[in-house]
């Protein structure tokens, strides 16, 4: 990294200086007491407790409330690209176990849960995509593409930019969906996912084009599915479906409200043609809103022996928790209308400010109301390439339960 910027020294209020000693990698505006000059995005703030001595180094973004990004804690040291080099291999070795399980697609920076706060990059097959949540990386991206070059040797880099980096960031010169490195990609690009091979939209695709998060439910689904009627619903592009085709369903309803994202589920399916199971299991694709057509597929009497629910994080902030558990609870009753008896209810959510052990609830307490015996036989988190560094890195959970004969 270049450390050129400007470098700002920032004192810190008793609480805040608490946490970034506890190891917590952010720093709210109102954590801080003192700053010199004021700052811009990217430059390094080195932090001093009340004492004047060192306490952490970090990241500085003028426009989001997460003020300062810690990087490095404990005794002064350089931030530049050799400490870069150390946070990304160290990322990657973490990684191994991935190695053999015909996996190409899969996340390599899990930001601050990987050390480096805000920064998040995936792997496709020999494309990587750099997603960035604060325009603090911006000034740092020739380093972080140079140690890319340097560690992975990719065909190719692209930049996606969260929505509050795209409305600060200059469009002139960064712009979401750019290609940084390589050549631009002429499609989607494929990769493999254990041994299935999937589509992932680089450019526009959401997330960074796939959900890798979800890599370890998948293969949980397929050991449910054989000979089932199968609903996924919010599908994307069909990760969940093409996985219980693969384990023996015998049809697969892929629902979402986003048309190109059906589009790629019913290709994804072709791509997987040559499995006898994937080429053997009818699919349908359903396009519309999953709260409106769970009660219609209700109506019509349509019935399956596996739900899958994976809706968008309904809880961003703490202030949409109630009624994004009344969005859950809705869908969990209209999921669970449509299991047959014996049948299996998936249920994510991403909902970082919704626990695993109020979720769990949510479900069991929805299933009493609705006058179904529920027995759960796991509560997942996140896969190894998505490991949980602090308590806001733990957003993924994901219930499968089964539904009693009577
Ligand atoms: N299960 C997917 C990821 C789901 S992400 C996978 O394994 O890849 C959430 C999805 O919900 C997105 O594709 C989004 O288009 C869809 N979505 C959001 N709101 C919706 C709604 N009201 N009805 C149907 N789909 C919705």
């Amino acid at each position: 990294m270049r450390s050129t910027g400007k470098r700002l020294a920032v004192h810190l209020h008793p609480r805040a200086e608490r946490a970034v000693k506890r190891g917590h990698p952010w720093v709210y505006a109102e954590g801080i007491r003192r700053l010199r000059h004021g700052g811009q995005p990217g430059d390094l703030a080195v932090m001093f407790d009340r004492e004047n001595r060192f306490l952490a180094i970090g990241l500085y973004d003028p426009a989001s409330p997460i003020r300062i990004r810690v990087l490095h804690r404990g005794s002064p040291r350089k931030i530049d690209e050799e400490w870069l080099l150390g946070r990304l291999g160290a990322s990657l070795d973490r990684r191994q176990e991935l190695r053999g399980q015909d996996t190409t697609g899969f996340r390599v920076v899990h930001g601050e849960n990987d050390g480096l706060p805000g920064f998040v990059v995936d792997r496709y097959d020999s494309s990587l995509v750099v997603k960035l949540y604060t325009s603090a990386w911006l000034p740092h991206l020739q380093a972080v593409l140079s140690c890319l070059k340097d560690l992975i040797g990719p065909e190719r880099v692209m930049l996606r930019l969260s929505r509050t980096v795209q409305a600060v960031a200059d469009p002139s010169a960064f712009a979401d969906g750019q290609t940084l490195h390589g050549e631009e990609p002429s499609g989607p690009v494929i990769f493999r996912e254990n041994g299935l091979r999937f589509e992932a939209d680089l450019v526009s695709g959401q997330k960074t084009g796939f959900f890798l998060d979800q890599r370890d439910n998948r293969a949980l689904v397929e050991g449910h599915a054989s000979g089932g009627a199968i609903l996924d619903a919010f599908s994307y592009t069909g990760g969940f479906s093409v996985y219980a085709a693969r384990g023996g369903a015998r049809s697969v309803t892929s629902l979402d409200a986003s048309r190109p994202a059906l589009a790629a589920a019913e290709r994804n399916f072709a791509h997987n043609r040559d499995d006898r199971n994937v080429s053997a299991a009818s699919h349908r694709a359903l396009e519309g809103d999953a709260f409106e057509l769970l009660p219609r597929l209700r109506d019509e009497g349509r019935r399956f022996d596996m739900v899958v629910l994976d809706p968008p994080a309904f809880a961003k902030a703490a202030r949409e928790v109630p009624r994004a558990l009344r969005s859950y609870r809705t869908i969990l009753r209209q999921g669970l209308e449509l299991l047959r008896a014996r049948g299996v209810l998936v249920a994510a959510s991403c909902s970082t400010r919704i626990s695993a052990t109020v979720f769990v609830e949510l479900v069991q307490e929805t299933a009493a109301a609705a006058g179904r015996a529920l027995h759960v036989h796991h509560v997942t988190g996140h896969p190894a390439d998505h490991p949980v560094g602090f308590p806001e890195g733990a957003y993924l959970k994901c219930v499968f339960a089964r539904v009693d004969a009577g």
